[in-house]
């Protein structure tokens, strides 16, 4: 392997370190300690593993947790009622609605529901509106965190040529407005992608979020390109990005892992996000 490793271990426990040295501060000044509400509806062995960890990492910063762990037979509007109580409950800055949501349950309707104002998600209407025009808002956090290690590992955004395949609200747009935002060119590739290999092979910054076992192959990465893989594939040889590690880190100038790359990061992302709505919510404005 010639590339360098891009870690999200090392990075993420910076940043984690930073919010709570943050909210340490915040608190101490006066300020109402963050919290986060999680909303999980079912039993989902993975979603649950996900909303542990994420209380988990909250309470080791210091953010107050309230996880609501609702049977897989809740109706639509029981969870809509909750949402509203929790948009009306001062001691919660942020609500993350864990998705997927069971097949009776209207996951994407319910996150339009909750407050933008504690929309640590970044994945509402409105956080999507502000980020596509360039206003200050909460972020969605892989995509924050995809940003937050090419700055880490200083990779040059301005004037790049960024290619990201995948065009998902949750992960790929976000990523394509980020990058636009730190001036890079952007080009968004998804499954009618003409020549999919040669579109890739012109980015110094390539981006994986497709959700297909090892797709973008080495052949596919322009030498000494970034590559970051935001995938997380479950295959019989263990967890695998959507990027051929073996054969990109040959020709990439810089690569992440999977696992330990972006993964990390996203919850890093939520606290950061959960400190910052906190914040507004005392109206002290953040960028
Ligand atoms: P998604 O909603 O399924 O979107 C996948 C995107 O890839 C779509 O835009 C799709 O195009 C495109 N695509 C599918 N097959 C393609 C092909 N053969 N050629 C080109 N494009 C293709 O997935 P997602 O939610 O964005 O997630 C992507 C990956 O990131 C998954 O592996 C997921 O597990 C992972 N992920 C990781 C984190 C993390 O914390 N690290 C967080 C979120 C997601 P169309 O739009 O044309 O269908």
């Amino acid at each position: 392997m010639t590339a360098t490793l891009i870690d999200g271990k090392p990075v993420s426990q910076q940043v984690r370190a930073e919010v709570r040295d943050e909210i340490e501060a915040w608190v101490a000044g006066g300020g109402r300690r963050p919290g986060l509400a999680t909303v999980l509806v079912g039993e989902d062995p993975a979603s649950a593993v996900y909303v542990r960890n994420k209380q988990k990492a909250c309470a080791e910063v210091g953010i107050e947790g309230f996880a609501h762990d609702l049977p897989a037979d809740s109706t639509q509007e029981q969870v809509v009622e909750l949402l509203a109580q929790l948009n009306a409950d001062d001691r919660v800055s942020g609500i993350l609605l864990q998705l997927p949501t069971p097949p009776h349950i209207d996951g994407s309707h319910l996150t339009t529901l909750i407050d933008p104002a504690k929309d640590v998600d970044g994945l509402t209407p409105v956080s999507a509106g502000l980020l596509a025009k360039g206003l200050p808002g909460l972020r969605p956090c892989t995509p924050a965190g995809v940003i937050g290690l090419l700055k880490r590992y200083d990779v040059t955004l301005q004037g790049a040529e960024a290619v990201i395949v995948g065009r998902s609200d949750l992960v790929g747009k976000p990523v394509a407005a980020l990058l636009l935002a730190e001036n890079a060119t952007v080009t968004t590739c998804h499954s009618r992608t003409r020549d999919l290999d040669a579109v890739c092979r012109r980015a110094d910054v390539l981006i994986a979020a497709v959700g297909r076992p090892e797709m973008v192959k080495g052949s596919w990465v322009k030498p000494g390109a970034t590559v970051i893989d935001v995938g997380i594939n479950r295959t019989d040889a263990g967890l695998v990005g959507d990027v051929e590690f073996a054969s990109a880190a040959e020709v990439a100038g810089k690569i992440t892992p999977v696992p330990g790359g972006v993964g990390p990061m996203t919850i890093a992302m939520l606290l950061g996000n959960t400190l910052a709505a906190a914040k507004a919510q005392a109206g002290v404005s953040v960028a």
